[in-house]
């Protein structure tokens, strides 16, 4: 894994409790590089850096990711469809744009920050894929994978 020589204190505590346990290095590796892209486009990490990541079989609505903070700010999580995180390490050149949308988009809403109608906002819940619109310009350039 390559990481970035000069961390800040609160992404590396996000990513001590970053990668799910059973996560492989691929997947390591992804939400390393989408949970920089966020923290550059949000200029800010949400819940002081303690974010629990997490995978479960089906989310709400059949959506791909899923933020939550219940009770409170201290207990901030992310949840990935697991097979869409499966399918996203099989081959990141071709879904690097829609993750690190989807991490950026919840780490938005870790910070506060609802959903949009503006299809190029990244709180746009609807992923654009002609396009790219709502992909976070702090996602390129694509790290090398
Ligand atoms: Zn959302």
């Amino acid at each position: 894994m390559r990481y970035p020589k000069v961390l800040s204190l609160a992404l590396a505590a996000a990513l001590l409790a970053a990668a799910p346990a059973h996560a492989n290095r691929q997947q390591t590796t992804m939400l390393w590089a989408a949970m920089s892209a966020a923290e550059r486009h949000w200029h800010a990490v949400p819940c002081g850096g303690q974010i629990a990541m997490g995978t479960a079989a089906a989310l709400p609505g059949g959506a791909r990711g899923f933020a939550s903070w219940d009770p409170g700010p201290t207990n901030c999580r992310v949840t990935l469809q697991a097979r869409y995180l499966r399918i996203a390490s099989a081959d990141p050149r071709a879904t690097w744009p829609m993750f690190c949308y989807l991490i950026t988009h919840e780490f938005g809403h870790l910070l506060g920050y609802g959903h949009s109608a503006d299809p190029s906002d990244v709180m746009d819940p609807v992923f654009d894929l002609v396009n790219w619109s709502n992909t976070p310009s702090e996602c390129w350039p694509m790290p090398r994978f």
